[in-house]
């Protein structure tokens, strides 16, 4: 008898299951890479989040990317590396000799898209970060991680911001909410990782005026794709960096640790998820 193998699939677990991009980012790799492989959405409580991740492999799965409300436990139910540590949740699993990893590849979309969108950005010696919740860790972490000597971090709850400082360390400097104006003449990269902005939510008011010409401006946010903020920030010829351009970045290394060839972020699937973004 001939057993057939079934070619190796990953998942992104989410409650409720919630429209993604996601399996339209994998199949187009897996598609254009020539890869026999899947990626499918599961929707998977909170209370069953437990049995479903110690039997990922057995489902069939070789790995998954988490989302909203797993996160965290993802964490705890796995082996994370220093990064998933740092933003104190997982959006990446994998296994590695029969262990089951996890990381947040958030930090790196962030990153490699500012890269890919404003080489030399990282000549800013002081970053202006809006907001304190799950995603400013990824970002924070990744600017101390590079090298920005000053992130000021403003926060409509200051607490979030001083608790992310005292985390992050001496180059962390928390911002009233109302103190933003101070802080941006001397931001050579200003960061919105708020969800002002975004479809459904009230504007982000900021005077970008007061931003030094050279300066960069990344919105997290990418429904709407051209956020009110960077609209602005190119009305002023700065430097844009997308939402978007994030999370395509940020799904690579997932690909890669389950299907073992590194995807590129083209122009060609950068196209497809944008035509996608506009049917919202
Ligand atoms: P979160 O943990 O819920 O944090 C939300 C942040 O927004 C907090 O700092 C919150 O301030 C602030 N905020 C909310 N409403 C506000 C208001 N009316 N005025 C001022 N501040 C307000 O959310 P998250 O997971 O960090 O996500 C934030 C955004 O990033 C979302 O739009 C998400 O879609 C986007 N995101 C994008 C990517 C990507 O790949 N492009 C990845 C991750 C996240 P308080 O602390 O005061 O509540």
């Amino acid at each position: 008898m001939t057993s057939v193998k079934k070619p190796p699939a990953a998942c992104l677990i989410g409650w409720p299951a919630a429209h993604s991009r996601s399996p339209l980012i994998h199949h187009y790799w897996l598609r254009t890479l020539g890869i026999a492989g899947g990626y499918v959405i599961e929707a998977v409580p909170p209370d069953e989040f437990k049995d479903f991740v110690f039997r990922l492999s057995l489902r069939g799965f070789v790995g998954a990317n988490v989302t909203l409300p797993h996160k965290e436990q993802a964490l705890a139910l796995s082996k994370p590396d220093a990064r998933a540590r740092a933003v104190g949740a997982a959006n990446t699993l994998w296994y590695e000799g029969g262990e089951l990893r996890s990381t947040n590849t958030d930090i790196e979309g962030f990153i490699n898209n500012l890269d890919a969108c404003a080489p030399g950005w990282d000549r800013a010696e002081d970053a202006l970060v809006l907001g304190a919740g799950g995603a400013s860790r990824a970002v924070v972490f990744g600017l101390i991680e590079r090298g920005i000597k000053r992130v000021h971090l403003a926060n409509r709850t200051l607490d979030r911001a001083r608790a992310l400082a005292d985390q992050f360390g001496a180059s962390v400097h928390p911002v009233a909410w109302d103190a933003v104006a101070d802080v941006l003449p001397r931001a050579g990269l200003l960061v919105n990782t708020t969800s002002l902005g975004m479809h459904g939510q009230p504007a982000l008011k900021i005077d970008l005026a007061l931003l030094p010409p050279h300066a960069v401006v990344a919105d997290l946010v990418y429904v709407p794709l051209e956020t009110p903020l960077l609209a602005a920030a190119r009305g002023r010829g700065l430097q844009v960096a997308d939402g978007l351009g994030m999370l395509l970045h940020q799904a690579v290394r997932g690909f890669e640790l389950w299907f073992g060839q590194r995807p590129q972020v083209t122009p060609e699937l950068r196209a497809l998820v944008e035509a996608d973004l506009k049917k919202v």
